[in-house]
This record gives structure tokens, C-alpha cells and sequence, in this order.
């Protein structure tokens, strides 16, 4: 669909995927006005189509383009758009408990000109594809980033724009280096408080049964899937503490046996324990160190159960696509 200052949003078609063309002096090309999201269509146990909590997604790129000082994309426009996708590649969704149709939406600047100002000509495109799981199984080992952050407060962080990820390449490739999975970034004012993951948010589980996540303050993504486990949590009546949990506190907790599991989640990871953090401050090891971790093993098991329809949706969290 395109959209441009007066005519709004207008032709919208699904095409064979191919290159598309755009102007050298396209403003995302120079000013990275880029945003995404990412959400899966499922296979469901009956072998119906369905998504999960799309109108999230739909809301979260609301707010991204807003942040960005871009067209608004309408929720309903959105939704559209991204039902009419699946339903055009329904015969390529997997079934089987891991695998799923991954929906890549994403809006660019189109407007050829040099100048740093918001365009007034967007596309706003949907790519799909079938993945699997996105880890290959077990616990994952986290690098703790020193030297980079990923969003500063007054920054980007809370939106999906593709220069979040573009400033976190490197820390990721840090985190490979040291042989860890994943990077987790601390917060940019002090370099102390745990934020997110390279594209997942983070829990901790306290011995006590109370899960730990970081709030959302701005600087990190609020992630659809930790407000789903959230209220998951919360319905096993579960405390659940949305505050600021320091990395030095992390390390102590973990030595004292008071933090016994630590997980990553995301649409991708879905609930992925964390076996290992590393960093300049040393190794520590969480729980078992193998991933065979109960609470993190409920919580993804009821979150998957919910998304293939196996399980009751008590807050209407799925919708199916006919
Ligand atoms: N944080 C970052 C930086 C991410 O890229 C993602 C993936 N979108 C998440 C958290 C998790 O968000 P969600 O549960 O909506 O996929």
C-alpha cells in the first residue's frame, strides 16, 4: 500500500515478492525512517488458521510511526493487510508444535529528496515466511554488553525501528564472539539495569516463586509477549514484579540461590530458558544451567497451548483467519 500527503493511503495489491524500486535519494535510504513488526500465523490443533493478538501488533506499529514521525498506518488498514496475506499463503503454513508463517510488516520513507525532514510518501509492505523454531532447543547462554547500549532514554527504544537493530549488530557479534547466543544490554544513564535482549524481553524467577521483569520505561520494546505472560503469570497467581532489576543484584541472587530461572521471550523465541550469563563481571550459571527449568517450562507450555488452540483463550487472544 502506498500513502502520500494529500491522497493518503491508496493501491493496495498483493504481488509475487520482488525487488522493489525506489529513488537513491529515498528518505529511508538516508534517514533510516523504517519501522517493522513481527508475528506468526499458526497452524492450529483443528487445522485452522489462526494469529495471535494481532490488534498488539497493529497498536505497537501505531505507536512506532508516531515515534518516527511517519504516516499513520490505521489499525484496521494493518489488520487488513496482514489477514489478507495469510489467507493468500494459507496452503504454505506449517503445521507442527514449532513451526509457523512469519509476517514481516514493515513502512519506509519513499520521498526522493536530501534534507533532514519527515517524508510525505510511505510504503507500507507485508512479507511472509515459513520458520521454524528459532532456537534449536535447550537453555541459551547471554553475553552481557558492556561497552554498548541499545536505546537511551528520550531515544527510540520503545519503538521497532530497524536503527534499534542496526546499533545493536555489534554487540550481537560481540556476544557470538564470546560464544553466547544472545547480547542483553544494560541501560545507557548508569550501565547497572537489566533492559532487554537483542530482540527479546527478560524474566527472572525468584526462589520464591515472584518473576522480575524490567519496566518499560521508554527504552525498551514492550514486548507483546511479555504482556502476555504478564497476565498468564498473573492468572497462575503468581506475583509478578514489573521493576528494575540490577545486573550486580543478578550475579549475587545468583550465587545465593535466590534467582533459580531466567528466561528470554519474544515472538520468535517464544519462552527460551537462559542457561548462562557472561560477561566482564565473570559466569553465572541459572538453575539447572540445561534449560529443565519448571516456571519457565509452565509459562511457554501455556503460551503455546493458548496459540494453537489446545488450550481455553480466556482473554481472547486468538483470532482465527477463514
Ligand atoms: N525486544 C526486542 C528488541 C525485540 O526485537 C523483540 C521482538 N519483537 C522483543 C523484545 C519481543 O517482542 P514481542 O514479544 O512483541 O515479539
Amino acid at each position: 500500500v502506498r500513502y502520500k500527503e494529500g491522497q493518503g493511503w491508496h493501491n493496495p495489491t498483493i504481488e509475487a515478492r520482488a525487488p522493489i524500486a525506489l529513488d537513491p535519494a529515498a528518505a529511508v535510504l538516508h534517514y533510516a525512517q523504517e519501522i517493522f513488526e513481527g508475528m506468526k500465523a499458526y497452524r492450529a490443533a483443528d487445522g485452522g488458521v489462526v494469529m495471535f493478538r494481532p490488534d498488539a501488533n497493529a497498536r505497537r506499529f501505531r505507536q512506532s510511526a508516531e515515534r518516527m514521525a511517519m504516516a499513520e498506518v490505521p489499525e484496521a488498514l494493518f489488520l487488513d493487510a496482514v489477514r489478507e496475506l495469510v489467507r493468500a499463503d494459507r496452503d504454505w503454513i506449517p503445521s507442527g508444535e514449532s513451526a509457523s508463517l512469519y509476517l514481516r510488516p514493515f513502512m519506509i520513507a519513499s520521498e526522493a529528496f536530501l534534507g533532514v525532514k519527515p517524508s510525505s510518501e510511505y510504503l507500507f509492505i507485508v512479507i511472509a515466511s515459513p520458520v521454524g523454531a528459532y532456537f534449536s532447543g535447550g537453555a541459551v547462554s547471554v553475553w552481557v554488553s558492556e561497552e554498548y547500549t541499545r536505546a537511551a532514554p528520550g531515544g527510540t527504544g520503545a519503538a521497532k525501528c530497524g536503527g534499534n537493530y542496526a546499533a545493536s549488530l555489534l554487540a550481537q557479534r560481540e556476544a557470538k564472539r564470546q560464544n553466547c547466543d544472545q547480547v542483553l544490554f544494560l541501560d545507557a544513564a548508569e550501565h547497572r539495569w537489566i533492559e532487554e535482549m537483542g530482540g527479546m524481553n527478560v524474566f527472572f524467577v525468584m526462589d520464591d516463586g515472584t518473576l522480575v521483569t524490567p519496566p518499560l520505561g521508554g527504552t525498551i520494546l514492550p514486548g507483546i509477549t511479555r504482556d502476555t505472560l504478564l497476565t498468564l503469570a498473573r492468572d497462575r497467581g503468581l506475583t509478578v514484579r514489573e521493576e528494575r532489576y540490577g545486573i550486580d543484584q543478578c550475579y549475587a541472587d545468583a550465587a545465593s540461590g535466590r534467582l533459580v530461572e531466567a528466561f528470554a521471550c519474544g515472538t520468535a523465541a517464544v519462552v527460551t530458558p537462559i542457561g548462562r550469563f557472561r560477561g566482564h563481571r565473570g559466569e553465572i550459571v541459572i538453575g539447572a544451567g540445561n534449560g529443565a527449568d519448571p516456571v519457565t517450562g509452565d509459562l511457554r507450555e501455556a503460551l503455546i497451548g493458548i496459540q494453537r488452540g489446545q488450550r481455553p483463550d480466556p482473554h481472547g487472544w486468538v483470532q482465527r483467519i477463514d
